[in-house]
């Protein structure tokens, strides 16, 4: 097997010499383990940081060692209790295109029923795993948006904020997305968002004063802020009394740490609004049950979709992740094995 490593630190935006495909050693498996085929690979924003030497949520990468991440393989040798040759499973061992899985790879078999039902194993990379767990725990627990909320949520047509999309039309709220270019905007608009923005297009603060106005509507009672920034600045100018901040992430600032201007955050006073920043992995065990019911019926209903960008091959896996930071993507951004 191979596997991309991280062989220097990058400054800025990464670029391919901040990496290196390499082969894995072939060891026989011990217990415990299983020998996986990878089938899909998910790239991500947050794993910049990992890329960085710095102390933060998800433990760095390390210089000369393979990269990890999300992915989904088939089991081809077993020596773990309850797994065999021909599962299907979600574990951490992405980057590579398959190898030796540990525990510490979290290997979870994919539910059976759900594939029956026609559910794509990918899923569980994006609507039904990470991205989706994220909009839906943001969204309704950290945020606490309920129906007849007004929802401003930024990269509207990335993975996490097209599910923020759609999570929130189907509880019925009003939502206003924000998206790069024309073509992700329309897609937004099909997915039911009632305004949207195109930030490449002028500043965004006028923009979703506008919109707010052409709805109808007083303020921005939900922000879920993907970005940071100019976006979260205009969050602060139109929130409503009482309107609650999920930060989910800052991907304007991922390579770069540059100070973000808040000419607007005193309204956090008069508008007494509540701000919380959160991180899928605390809140995920305690509502798991319930995630995976609510998703699995707005999925099956067809109230939540996802497109994906996919790049094929191994050799893609930087340039997909690349990708995130230029706004390759729209929907989830995957590798396919
Ligand atoms: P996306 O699928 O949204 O991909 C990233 C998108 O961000 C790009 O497509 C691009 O879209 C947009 N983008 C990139 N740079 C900028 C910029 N400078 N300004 C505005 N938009 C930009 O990724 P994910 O859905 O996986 O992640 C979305 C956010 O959620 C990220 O910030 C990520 O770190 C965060 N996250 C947080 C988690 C948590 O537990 N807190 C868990 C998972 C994700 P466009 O073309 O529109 O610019």
């Amino acid at each position: 097997a191979k596997a991309w490593h991280l062989i220097s630190r990058p400054t800025g935006l990464p670029t391919m010499a901040n990496f290196a495909l390499r082969d894995l050693p072939d060891a026989p498996l011990e217990s415990d383990q299983l020998r996986v085929r990878n089938l899909w690979l998910s790239v991500d924003p947050y794993m910049r940081g990992r890329m960085n030497d710095a102390k933060s949520y998800a433990a760095s990468f390390q210089i000369d060692q393979p990269m990890t991440g999300g992915a989904i393989g088939e089991v081809i040798e077993s020596r773990l209790d309850g797994f065999a040759p021909g599962d299907l499973v979600l574990h951490m061992g992405g980057w590579r295109d398959g190898g030796v899985i540990g525990l510490d790879m979290m290997p979870n078999k994919l539910p059976a029923a759900a594939l029956a039902a026609g559910m794509t194993p990918q899923t569980f990379l994006h609507n039904m795993g990470l991205t989706g767990g994220t909009a839906w725990i943001g969204l309704l627990r950290i945020a606490a948006a309920k129906p007849g909320d007004v929802v401003f949520v930024s990269a509207a047509a990335g993975a996490v904020g097209s599910a923020v999309v759609q999570i929130a039309k189907a509880r019925e709220m009003t939502v206003i997305g924000s998206a790069g270019g024309a073509e992700k905007c329309t897609w937004v608009s099909a997915l039911g968002a009632d305004a949207v923005i195109d930030y490449k297009g002028g500043p965004v603060l006028p923009a979703l004063a506008a919109a707010l106005q052409k709805l109808g509507k007083g303020g921005v009672d939900v922000y879920f802020d993907n970005v940071g920034g100019e976006h979260l600045d205009a969050a602060f100018a139109t929130a409503s009394d009482f309107a609650r901040f999920a930060i989910c992430g800052m991907i304007d600032v991922y390579n770069d740490g540059k100070a973000q201007e808040m000419k607007y955050l005193i309204r956090a006073i008069p508008a007494r609004i509540r701000m919380e920043g959160f991180i899928y992995t605390d809140q995920f065990i305690d509502c798991m049950e319930e995630f995976y019911a609510d998703m699995g019926a707005l999925i099956a209903g067809g109230a939540v979709t996802m497109r994906e960008t996919v790049h094929d091959g191994l050799e893609a896996t930087p340039q997909a992740f690349l990708g995130l930071f230029s706004g390759d993507n729209i929907g989830k951004m995957l590798v396919r094995l």
